[in-house]
């Protein structure tokens, strides 16, 4: 991982000497060290299906898996599961790479594709065959399903059950050789039609796909399924803990039986909760809804709960591994709100981030009392919670911008920014003083003519009077042109998929999302800042440079406003 990006060579190592809060998957972990099981090696794996890009949840489970590995001295895989063709992609590869890479992990040599074990795993499913533990079943996708039965009913065994183990090899052989068509038989295992675990019944081992594989390319056209292939895979790397989310409880039986079956290495599955989250959707199928049906532009829209949205937005990967330490782990499925994981980017970019003035929503202001041409330097803070971080000059001159939203012509009680007649404080600067307001034709505040008090400068008045705001500004003459967009929730409602019977959750989608500001100001230091720089713009929040950027007009995306919402959330949960 480069450095210029804020992220450490290897967060895994980073959080193996940080002392990770503990929980049951480590507690298994450390039981399993004390008793020297697998002579004391730990090895996990993340195994991502390469189907879609990566999301927040995709997260835990990365930090998970890696951090685990790190604290005890072991290493951690990356493994594609990459056994249907039709849905996955080169594409999908690729960002995943990214993306953990991003996180601050390394899989050092070991990555891994089930795809590299078809060979291996096509064996596997002959030595069932021989042993008279697997058939070829010439039942339709539709008849195996209604012939499963149902949670209190058994299933029906199939007709094809009793086949002899001299055709099931042959024609098995023959599926593998291209013969039959796409659905026409698959290979089961032949295990308990009237098992109460449904995942028991006889299920698919291998179907027919006449598809391009994005690594294998036609080389086959039969695939295993995901449950045939992956406790094969964790077994054959050697993984001591297989952790995965709940899902795959009811499916660890299975897992156990073909591993018996076929003499391997057992290992260890442990399933803890997946993670949701408020306001957003955590789901392939659904993120790629999104996409698909023009709701956001891209895997990688600011407003995607994707790591590499995350990332266009301004999110760290430290504030994301802090997260992912904050809510633990555990047996339970729950919801987490949004506020904690903008808490936790509050306060690394708080910590981090440089600050600047930009002003969103210009409103040309004049000194009238300041020498025309004239420029002076005036010194501001890069940054109150770091000191080594120093400070820059900014250039103060006649014509400025203000913030519209700062200005009021006729302020309510409670206004204390500028007004007609009032003197506010500009940051680092002077005291200002509203003398007029310039209108066109429709009546709208286009200009404020002003005064500065010239020894106020730093931004105290000599004789000690006060005023009640500061504000930030920018020279009209030095600031740099950008686009900003603002982000809202991508849904209207906290729990976006919670829908009446045959409603749709995509009408929960939040129509005003996004709002881009195509003419603001920025101060002249960001100039040449790269897609990634991220900033406090001082009193609006922090913002990222987005890859839309041009040199000559950069775009900013508003990672998250000031305002923190966490504490709040918290008193409601405990009150
Ligand atoms: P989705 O449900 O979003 O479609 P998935 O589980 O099908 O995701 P995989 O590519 O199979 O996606 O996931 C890779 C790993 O990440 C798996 O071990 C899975 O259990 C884990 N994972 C997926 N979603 C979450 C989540 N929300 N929280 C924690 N772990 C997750
Ligand atoms: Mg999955």
């Amino acid at each position: 991982m480069s450095p210029e990006n804020g992220c450490p060579a290897d967060a895994s190592a980073e959080a193996g000497e940080r002392k990770a809060p503990s929980n049951f998957i480590r507690s298994i972990v450390e039981e399993d060290l004390r008793n020297s099981k697998n002579d004391g090696r730990v090895l996990t794996r993340f195994p991502p299906e390469p189907n879609a890009y990566l999301h927040i949840g995709h997260a835990k489970s990365i930090c998970l898996n890696f951090g685990v590995a790190a604290s005890y001295g072991g290493l951690c895989n990356l493994r594609f599961d990459d056994t249907n063709p039709t849905t996955e992609e080169a594409e999908y590869v690729d960002s995943i790479k990214e993306d953990v890479r991003w996180l601050g992990f390394d899989w050092g040599d070991r990555l891994f594709y089930a795809s590299d074990y078809f060979e291996q795993l096509y064996e596997f499913a002959v030595q069932l065959v021989r042993a008279g533990k697997a058939y070829v079943c010439d039942l339709s996708a539709d008849e195996i399903r209604e012939t499963r039965g149902t949670l209190t009913q058994p299933g029906k065994e199939s007709p094809y059950r009793d086949r002899p183990v001299e055709e099931n090899l042959e024609l098995f052989t023959r599926m593998r050789a291209g013969e039959f068509p796409d659905g026409s038989r698959v290979l089961r295992a032949k295990i308990d039609m009237a098992s109460p675990n449904v995942n028991l019944r006889d299920p698919v081992m291998y179907r027919i796909l006449h598809a391009s594989h994005h690594r294998t390319g036609d080389a086959w056209c039969l695939y295993p399924t995901y449950d045939f292939a992956h406790g094969q895979s964790d077994s054959l790397e050697g993984i001591t803990h297989s952790i995965c989310t709940l899902e795959f409880e009811d499916h660890r039986p299975l897992y156990d039986w073909y591993l018996d079956q076929l003499g391997l290495h057992h290992p260890q599955q442990i399933e803890f909760a997946r993670l949701n989250l408020t306001d957003t959707v955590l789901s392939k199928r659904r993120l790629l809804k999104l996409v698909q049906g023009g709701h956001v532009a891209r895997f990688d829209d600011p407003r995607m709960p994707t790591l590499s949205g995350l990332r266009r937005r301004g999110y760290t990967p430290a504030a994301i591994r802090d997260f992912c330490e904050r809510i633990g782990v555990a047996k339970a499925d729950s919801t987490v709100d949004m506020a904690l994981l903008e808490y936790c980017l509050r306060e690394d970019l708080n910590r981090n981030s440089p600050r600047v003035m930009a002003v969103l929503r210009p409103l040309k202001v004049v000194l009238e009392n300041y020498p025309e041409g004239q420029v002076e330097e005036v010194e501001a803070v890069n940054n109150p919670e770091d000191e080594t971080a120093g400070t820059r000059q900014v250039p103060f001159s006649r014509v400025l911008y203000l913030e519209r939203d700062d200005f009021m012509e006729d302020p309510p009680k409670k206004f204390y920014r500028l007004a007609p007649g009032r003197e506010v404080r500009l940051r680092y600067a002077y005291y200002l003083k509203c003398e007029s307001v310039i209108k066109d034709g429709d009546g709208e505040v286009v200009e404020l003519r002003c005064t500065y008090d010239p020894e106020t400068k730093g931004g105290s008045a000599p004789d000690g009077r006060k005023v009640k705001a500061t504000l930030h500004w920018v020279s009209a003459e030095h600031a740099l042109t950008a686009e900003v967009r603002l982000y809202d929730y991508l849904f209207t409602k906290k729990d976006p998929a919670d829908v009446e019977e045959g409603g749709d959750w995509l009408n929960n989608v939040n129509p005003n999302s996004l709002e881009a500001l195509s003419d603001c100001r920025v101060e002249p230091s960001v100039a040449g800042a790269a897609p990634g720089a991220r900033y406090q713009f001082e009193r609006q929040g922090y913002f990222c440079v987005d890859p839309d950027s041009a040199v000559d007009r950069p775009v900013f995306n508003r990672t998250v406003t000031l305002k923190d919402t966490w504490a709040k959330v918290q008193a409601q949960q405990q009150g």
